[in-house]
């Protein structure tokens, strides 16, 4: 759960992507850049945990909480869709993995008032805690995240920051390089 990815030693992305292309002023969201997402990756015994941390501009295309029809029509859906990631996450069929806990949290979903964000800076993030249970984990090879790319391209690359037994493995997996290899 939650405490065991914090308590493991990952390195900081280097965030020169983000100094270079960064559109906003971001204070506190330092390594929030539209486009792309960040998500640790951390297989311990059977459990294969997946953290993403996107902005929700990534995920709905926008970031405030969805107040007009279409906004709460775009958030459910994206909801249910992050809801499920068995769809978003290709695993090797011969590690018999099983999604066995979903938790999808946004500002961005919420049926709330307007967050108290100064006006024209507001950013919202989407936060995914994922677990599976894999019966054969040693056949755990890699991770594809083509079908993410494809269910949300508004994600253009996905910082991925992953911990096995075989180590520490990071990658800037992008559409046309989406495959983490462990
Ligand atoms: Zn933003």
């Amino acid at each position: 759960m939650r405490p065991l990815l914090l308590a493991l030693p990952f390195a900081l992305l280097p965030l020169c992507a983000a100094q270079a292309h960064d559109e906003h002023e971001h204070g506190s969201l330092g390594a929030h850049e539209h486009g792309t997402a960040q998500l640790n990756v951390a297989l311990d015994g059977q459990t294969l945990e997946i953290e993403l941390d996107s902005p929700a501009m990534n995920i709905v295309g926008f970031e405030h909480a969805a107040t007009t029809a279409e906004q709460k029509a775009q958030a459910a859906a994206a909801q249910q869709r992050l809801d499920k990631p068995e769809t978003l996450f290709a695993l090797p069929a011969a590690a018999k993995c099983i999604a066995a806990q979903s938790e999808v949290n946004s500002p961005v979903f919420a049926d709330a008032a307007p967050s108290k964000a100064h006006e024209g800076h507001e950013h919202a993030d989407v936060d995914g805690h994922y677990q599976f249970q894999c019966d054969n984990p040693s056949a755990l090879a890699s991770i594809d995240f083509a079908p993410f790319f494809k269910a949300f391209p508004g994600t253009h690359k996905i910082a991925v920051q992953a911990i096995t037994g075989s180590g520490q493995k990071g990658l800037e997996a992008t559409p046309a390089n989406s495959v983490l290899k462990f």
